[in-house]
């Protein structure tokens, strides 16, 4: 399953959130998972129309769909060169899908900050470089080789040579994978590198808890979110400390507590939305009187690709699917009403599934 790393320089408050998201995902109701790693951390994705979906059907069980976080502890300065925990740090980010960048943004004397001020852009800058410097060892390993082999006029040799050479040149002027405009075949031909820096990310400013209600007029903040914005990044605002104490309530009292805070939505339910947006992924339901159930999906996935995410035989034996939008079928208010309006369409192999679909997959076994 897809995961987002959690990384930070530390105190921060990584370890704060993370155990938020934890104690969020022991929460959930139907927690599908027993035994997992003490890094990982699984959630489930808010969604109002799963909501809107078991007040129509009115199921047995309600299954929220998952995804996973990754506790990436012990980034320092000096990481890439392979201080503190180095390179088993950069190792782990090497696995996961996207990127959850904390950033202290915060003042608290009796928190120690690793620099000694609290300078948000300098943090981001920090990490970031050690991750570019991973990736530039990473080109510097391979380069020469390749360079040998595109002069020999060997075709792959030569595209990744390409490639190599603008990441190279890009990775000693500081900039991130992420920004490097290459072909698709140069793409393809630098891809088993997973490059640190090629990973989505989103930048979590981490604020005091009287900052939460009016995150706009923290001078920090505005600075994470400027740089975000030449990063071509997202930003959430949350406070740590709160989230852990949000996630331990649920249902009215969480609401409660989220308009005495006067918030809408809890910070980590931002952050799951915006993590779930930012690793491309998209959500259909399956509805009936036994569950509503929300799947997770890449967009751009076909409709037996879809059904096999329910089950292998499902893709195998793929004969259509009966697909109705959330819209439609809120507005018809019921399937049967759907049906004859004609909004429930018959959809086969090459049906990009959308996200909101609500389907009934016909299969042989
Ligand atoms: P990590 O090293 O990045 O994992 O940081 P921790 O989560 O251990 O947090 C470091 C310290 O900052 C702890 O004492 C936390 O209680 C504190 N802290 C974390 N988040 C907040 C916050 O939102 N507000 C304040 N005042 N302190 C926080």
């Amino acid at each position: 399953s897809l995961t987002t790393g959690i990384v930070g320089l530390p105190n921060v408050g990584k370890s704060t959130l993370f155990n938020a998201i934890t104690q969020a995902g022991a929460e959930s109701a139907n927690y599908p998972f027993c035994t997992i790693d003490p890094n990982v951390g699984i959630v489930s994705v808010p969604d109002e129309r799963q909501e809107k979906l078991a007040q129509m059907y009115n199921p047995k069980k309600v299954i929220p769909t998952t995804f996973e976080f990754t506790d990436i502890a012990g980034l320092v300065k000096g990481a890439s060169k392979g201080e503190g925990l180095g390179n088993q740090f950069l190792a782990n980010i090497r696995s996961v899908d996207a990127i959850s960048h904390v950033v202290r943004c915060f003042d608290d004397k009796d928190i120690t900050h690793v620099s000694g001020k609290v300078d948000p852009i300098d943090d981001i800058e920090t990490i970031n470089l050690e991750l570019i410097l991973a990736d530039l060892e990473s080109v510097n390993k391979r380069i020469d080789r390749v360079q040998k082999l595109a002069k020999q006029k060997d075709k792959d040799a030569v595209i990744e040579f390409s490639a190599l050479t603008k990441l190279k040149d890009a990775f000693e002027n500081e900039k991130p994978a992420r920004h490097v405009e290459l072909s698709d075949d140069e793409k393809a031909a630098v891809k088993s590198l997973n490059f640190l820096t090629s990973k989505p990310v989103l930048y979590v400013a981490n604020v005091s808890e009287d900052d939460i209600a009016s995150p706009d007029v923290n001078d920090y903040v505005k600075q994470v979110q400027a740089f975000a914005e030449k990063d071509k990044a997202e930003v959430v605002v949350i406070s740590a400390r709160i989230e852990s104490e949000i996630a331990e309530l649920e249902g009215e009292e969480k609401q409660n507590f989220l308009e005495e805070l006067g918030i809408k939505k809890s910070g980590l339910d931002q952050l799951i939305e915006k993590s779930y947006k930012l690793l491309g992924l998209a959500t259909y339901f399956t509805a009936g009187e036994q569950e509503v159930r929300a799947w997770t999906f890449h967009q751009g996935t076909k409709a037996p690709q879809a059904a096999g995410i329910i089950h292998t035989d499902f893709e195998r034996g793929f004969i259509r699917a009966e697909v109705v939008s959330y819209e439609d079928l809120m507005e018809a208010g019921s399937l049967q009403a759907a049906k004859e309006k004609g909004k429930l369409r018959l959809e086969g192999k090459e049906y990009i599934v959308q996200d909101g679909d609500v389907i009934h997959f016909r299969f042989n076994v």
